[in-house]
């Protein structure tokens, strides 16, 4: 019996690790992982920046994406799985009203639909975006968060197919027991290469310069790191590392501001004191 196809959506705010947990998915030999999917809107347009339009690892030039050659009424994942010889197709994308068409389009055939709702402490995700955005607050980087979580459990709920949560925490901490666990939720063997996907070579469209700096081992290309995220990624080993800078980093204004915000929210999100 030939195997079937799937597609597999990360969703969750964006700053949760999806880029980390894509990467280690795409390790395994049976699945590709697009990265943020939705960006191959962008291909080929020259008003976009070069890092929203091309491969992040290897840029204009890629194998896959660099003349994506897409056969008429074909969908994307389709062309994908016919481009890499993957089965398991994952997408990023945390536009939920592009996961929605996709959904649409790929009811129409007979291929299987995953999502994956990766969970992260809010404080964290907001911690982390106001590194990368600080001309924002605290609260609005929190009412984005609980909005996108209020939205992504709403889609959980009503989703065409088999829903499972894993924690970055947890998957960061733990890497093989929760892609073990991943692995069992997809129907496929765990490979060892998923955690330690820079042993791989992958395609991904879009997602953090940081876990990328990770599969390259340097900088360059469209992979460029700021000076905050060099001294965290260039100090630690190649490795994956649970990431908990918010607890030093998130200010008490912040914190307070949070959890006026997503403080009730956030009580089904956050890692414990006792867990680090
Ligand atoms: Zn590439």
């Amino acid at each position: 019996m030939r195997e079937r196809e799937k597609v597999v959506f990360i969703g969750g705010a964006g700053h949760s690790g999806s880029t980390l947990l894509g990467l280690m998915l795409g390790a395994h030999p049976e699945v590709f992982y697009a990265g943020e999917a939705r960006k191959s809107l962008f291909l080929g347009d020259e008003s976009k920046p070069l890092k929203k339009r091309v491969c992040k690892l290897c840029g204009p030039s890629c194998p896959i994406w660099g003349e994506l050659g897409r056969a008429p009424g074909e969908d994307l994942y389709a062309t994908l799985v016919r481009r890499t010889g993957r089965r398991i197709v994952v997408d990023s994308t945390k536009n939920l009203s592009w996961t929605g068409e996709q959904l649409e389009t790929l009811s129409r055939r007979d291929v299987d639909r995953h999502l994956i709702f990766l969970a992260r402490d809010g404080r964290a995700v907001v911690c982390s975006r106001l590194r990368k955005y600080p001309e924002r607050s605290a609260r609005e980087h929190a009412e984005d968060w609980a909005a996108q979580i209020r939205a992504t459990e709403a889609l959980a709920a009503r989703f065409p197919g088999t829903v499972l949560r894993v924690r970055y925490e947890a998957l960061a901490s733990a890497p093989e027991p929760t892609m073990r666990e991943v692995a069992t939720f997809l129907g496929v063997d765990y490979a060892p290469a998923m955690s330690a996907p820079w042993t791989t070579e992958q395609h991904p469209l879009g997602g953090n310069n940081g876990t990328q700096f990770l599969m390259r081992g340097n900088e360059g290309g469209v992979v460029a790191l700021t000076d905050k995220t060099r001294d965290h990624y260039g100090a630690h080993p190649r490795g994956i590392v649970l990431d908990l800078r918010w607890k030093r980093e998130l200010s008490d204004d912040a914190r307070a501001a949070f959890d006026e915000v997503a403080g009730d929210l956030n009580r089904a999100y956050a890692w414990g004191e006792e867990s680090t």
